[in-house]
């Protein structure tokens, strides 16, 4: 059983064949949402589809556009549907195209929060903030997933002593720093991921859930294991995390 721990169905690249999309991926996919409307998406995405799993969260630089009591409203409606999520998602920290830190933090910590209420693991993005989400998490009760997480070697020993997992994008094939990764970590603390329709290992074209096979494959070549070992112990990590 393959695992795609983030992707975004919701977007207009799917509108077209979102049905044929999931039906030629032999796995589970996290749908994570980004805001509002697309959490309203997530929702009916997981319940039209078995193997479709809602992650609820609103990506950082959209959070810093809402007024604190919005905000509020929107945990809430997270929380009504607790029931509906398996994690919360894609919520982090953005310094590469916005500098309100201070603004940032505070938001995030917010869902640190509810995932601790409603006993939810989260899946984080960060950029250009590698150092600064490890210190915002890590005292955190909550299972983290870091969403293609590009921190260097100390950053990312210092995450596995947090316990933290990492998820691992399809564009692994042409990052260097990726494969670096995937080196240190052991096995147990890795899933797989697409973000699509972003970062698609072929340049230009959309990305989708069936690409993660070729993450498997780049898996098993560093670790000199088989890819059915890789696809074993991603699926039991995906058990271990959201189970
Ligand atoms: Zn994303």
């Amino acid at each position: 059983m393959l695992i795609d721990a983030h992707a975004h169905l919701d977007f207009k690249d799917f509108e077209k064949d979102l049905n044929l999309v999931i039906k030629r991926f032999n796995g589970i996919i996290i749908q994570n949402s980004v805001d509002y409307e697309s959490m309203k998406k997530t929702l009916d995405i997981s319940e039209k589809y078995e193997n479709v799993k809602a992650a609820l969260g609103i990506y950082p630089l959209k959070c810093l556009k809402l007024t604190e009591k919005e905000l509020n409203e929107k945990l809430n409606f997270i929380k009504k549907n607790k029931n509906k999520i398996i994690a919360l998602g894609e919520i982090g920290i953005d310094l590469k195209e916005s500098s309100e830190e201070k603004k940032q933090i505070k938001n995030l910590k917010k869902f640190i929060r509810l995932s601790e209420e409603i006993k939810k693991p989260m899946i984080v993005h960060s950029r250009k903030a590698e150092d600064l989400i490890l210190e915002v998490l890590k005292d955190t009760k909550s299972k983290v997933i870091l969403h293609f997480y590009s921190g260097n070697v100390t950053q990312v020993k210092k995450a596995l002593e947090y316990g933290f997992y990492f998820s691992v994008p399809t564009i692994i094939s042409n990052s260097k720093n990726l494969k670096k990764l995937i080196k240190i970590v052991p096995l147990n603390r890795i899933l797989t991921e697409t973000d699509c329709p972003y970062l698609s290992p072929t340049k230009e074209k959309r990305n989708e859930p069936v690409n993660v096979k070729h993450t498997i494959s780049v898996i098993a070549k560093i670790k000199n294991v088989s890819e059915k070992e890789v696809e074993n112990q991603i699926y039991k990590n995906y058990k271990n995390i959201f189970e």
